[in-house]
């Protein structure tokens, strides 16, 4: 007899750029290093429960892509079915802030459920977000789409803590944007009884260098509360049991077990967050 699956929390890589150490890390020249290329991919993340699945963020919308000049190579519309999702199985969205590589393809789920919080949406339908530093992250039809979704009573809005569905837990952090948030997920651990989380941390840590080195990110909305994000992720990763997923660093590939999806897109990479480390 088949044991039920157990829950699965997938990375998917659906897009890459290369860019600088200096245009990432804000005031790089403060720590006196040499620029050099950086790497950053672009993910959404799937959490699967057997027939359940809900996604963190849905990546940028292809066209947004090409206007911005970012390789990409799928949306989750086209690669969830190569990995055994319908398009309807996904019953719920979590989205970990409204910038454009995060909200890009919400209107290929026009039945789920969105949940984010209430900061973040506040902030993105005020009139601060036309300014130029903030309009340049974000695209109006895609906060249009939330503003829809929440008259159609599709929107949960949290402050603080939120929890969208058994062990999956979200907490705003703020920093990156007003309102963005973490999401914990508590995983079978293969041992009896015993669980795991997975912290996405989506943008409240871009690269693993953020926090291991205490260099901020260059977008940001909140220094103070970005450091004290950082101070909350560094703090969750000394659980016993914890693995800590950065929002667009490459190094989640190599941290966790990567495998291929067959029959999708040759670039597109798929990272079992609750597969076995590939690094202790
Ligand atoms: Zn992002």
């Amino acid at each position: 007899m088949n044991a039920a699956p157990a829950r699965q929390v997938l990375a998917v890589k659906y897009g890459y750029r290369v860019t600088s150490r200096a245009e990432s890390y804000l005031n790089y020249h403060l720590y006196g290093e040499p620029d050099a290329d950086l790497g950053i991919d672009y993910y959404f993340w799937v959490i699967r429960d057997g027939a359940e699945v809900v996604l963190v963020d849905t990546g940028f919308a292809p066209e947004v892509g090409d206007r911005k000049r970012r390789a990409h190579y799928t949306t989750p519309a086209e690669v969830l079915p190569v990995l055994g999702i319908g398009v309807d199985d996904v019953t719920a969205i979590v989205i970990s802030h409204a910038h454009w590589d995060h909200t890009g393809n919400l209107r290929q789920f026009p039945r789920a459920q969105l949940v984010m919080s209430e900061a973040e949406y506040a902030f993105w339908t005020s009139p601060l977000a036309g300014r130029a530093h903030f309009a340049a992250h974000s695209e109006p039809d895609e906060i249009a789409l939330l503003a829809r979704a929440r008259k159609e009573d599709r929107l949960t809005l949290f402050t603080g803590t939120c929890t969208p569905a058994p062990g999956i837990e979200l907490t705003e952090v703020g920093g990156h944007t007003p309102g963005q948030l973490i999401a914990s997920v508590a995983t079978p651990d293969g041992g009896p009884g015993s669980t795991s989380t997975v912290v996405l941390a989506s943008d409240a840590l871009h690269f693993y260098e953020e926090v291991e080195r205490d260099w901020p990110f260059a977008i940001l909305a909140d220094l103070p509360a970005m450091y004290r994000a950082y101070d909350t992720l560094a703090q969750l990763a000394k659980q016993p049991g914890t693995r800590l997923v950065a929002g667009h660093d490459p190094l989640v590939r190599t941290r966790f077990a990567r495998h291929a999806v067959t029959g999708g897109p040759a670039e597109v990479e798929v990272t079992d967050l609750t597969g076995p480390p590939t690094r202790p």
